[in-house]
């Protein structure tokens, strides 16, 4: 095999497997290597011992209104329908929908709105208007009041973030919505929502079995891996690549507790935040996902729980790339790409490599019009 048919490929998440098979069915014969000793970076899942489906890194809930993503993830699984909805934790215990909808605000407010124009009324009533906000604080307070911001937001985002709202820029929480009716849809705008009926791993097994494809798992990179491969696509983080010689490129990491409780307590919402100022975030109660509980339990059933942390406090896993309102490292990562740039045969490729957070069909999108360009312009 000619040196320029062969392509290493750095991670089996999303981004390297979409890349594999692409190139696999152009006839190129493609290496990929893991430094886990799974595939599916982080949407593999696997079935655990109270017979549930566990997703190890958190919950993936799959939505898109991109048909072609669909279309392409449809050859590999049987994909059935889930229109996912969250639940809030208020402190006396009550659960309340989340995002804030009509339903949130009779609750909490103990009283009945009989139309849009009443649930604006009552928020307007709340809002501390501030001209020009500067900050996610100013933001929220002028838009539905302090009450709110500091029941849904304050405690969440110090959690989720380590950050105070008053250092976030008032854009990640601009697209944060707010309903006036009862709809409990969290991604009301994605025509498609749906999961893998046997799993994320059994997706990317299928994804992956092509006989140009061959899989290595604990394998880390190497330069060495590169000197058979006429290009590399890489997923892995692209300031470790430079040995952050410009700079640490930040991640918000998760430590996941699993804990097994009676079947008969969990009901309601697969997934439901916590309002509280502890450390943990949300639960996700797996069961309550379609095709989640194979039955073989023993009464008890597994529920997840959630608490942020540095990515230095979790073995360097990295899931959320750190925004400031000062675009500082983002500022880093435009010099990383650019040394990227001068690099041959070699392109960083999703979450890490692109240091962005991106959906599981964000990734899978501009993977393969990023592959389907690269094969063309190499044929
Ligand atoms: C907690 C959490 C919840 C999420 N929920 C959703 C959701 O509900 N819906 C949704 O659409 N998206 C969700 N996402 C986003 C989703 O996980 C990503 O879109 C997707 O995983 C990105 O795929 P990727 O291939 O870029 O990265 P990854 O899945 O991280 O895969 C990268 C792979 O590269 C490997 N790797 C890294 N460095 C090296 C190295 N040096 N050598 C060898 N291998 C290496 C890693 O081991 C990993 O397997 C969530 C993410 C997180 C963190």
């Amino acid at each position: 095999m000619r040196r320029d048919k062969r392509v290493l490929i750095v991670g089996a998440g999303f981004a390297g497997a979409v890349h594999a098979r692409e190139l696999a069915e152009a006839g190129y014969l493609v290496d990929v290597v893991d430094q886990r000793d799974h595939i599916g970076g982080n949407a593999y899942d696997h079935v655990d011992r109270n017979g549930v489906r566990v997703h190890k890194y958190g919950p993936h809930l799959f939505h898109t209104s991109n048909a072609e993503v669909i279309e392409w993830l449809g050859r590999f699984s049987e994909l059935i329908p889930y229109r996912h909805s969250v639940s809030a934790r208020l402190p006396d215990s009550r659960l309340v929908p989340l995002p804030i909808n009509r339903e949130t605000l009779e609750t909490l407010f103990d009283t009945r709105l009989s139309s849009e124009e009443e649930a604006k009324a009552l928020l307007a009533a709340q809002a501390d208007p501030v001209a020009e906000p500067r900050n996610a604080d100013d933001y929220l307070r002028s838009r539905i009041g302090p009450r709110l911001t500091d029941l849904f937001f304050r405690p969440y985002t110090r959690k989720m973030w380590g950050l105070e709202l008053e250092d976030m820029d008032p854009s990640v929480v601009k697209r944060i919505p707010l309903r006036l009716d009862y709809s409990r849809d969290y991604f009301p705008n994605d025509t498609f929502q749906v999961l893998p009926r046997e799993g994320y791993t059994a997706l990317f097994t299928a994804i992956l079995d092509h006989p140009n494809i061959s899989v290595t798992l604990n394998q880390s990179f190497d330069d060495s891996l590169r000197k058979d491969a006429g290009w590399c696509f890489n997923a892995m983080a692209i300031d470790a690549y430079f040995d952050c010689a410009l700079g640490e490129l930040p991640y918000r990491s998760i430590r996941f507790h699993h804990e097994t409780r009676p079947q008969a307590e969990v009901t309601g919402t697969a997934v439901v935040n916590y309002t509280d100022t502890g450390p943990f975030t949300r639960e996700t109660r797996w069961c309550l996902l379609p095709g989640h509980d194979s039955g073989a339990g023993t009464g008890g059933t597994t529920v997840t729980v959630e608490e942020p942390c540095s990515y230095q406090d979790n073995g360097y896993e990295r899931y959320y790339p750190v925004k400031t309102a000062d675009g500082r490292y983002q500022e880093i990562y435009r010099r990383y790409a650019a040394e990227a740039a001068k690099l041959e045969r070699m392109t960083f490729i999703g979450r890490c490599g692109t240091y962005q957070y991106l959906d599981m069909h964000q990734v899978i999108n501009q993977s393969l019009v990023q592959c389907r360009k690269w094969i063309a312009s190499n044929s």
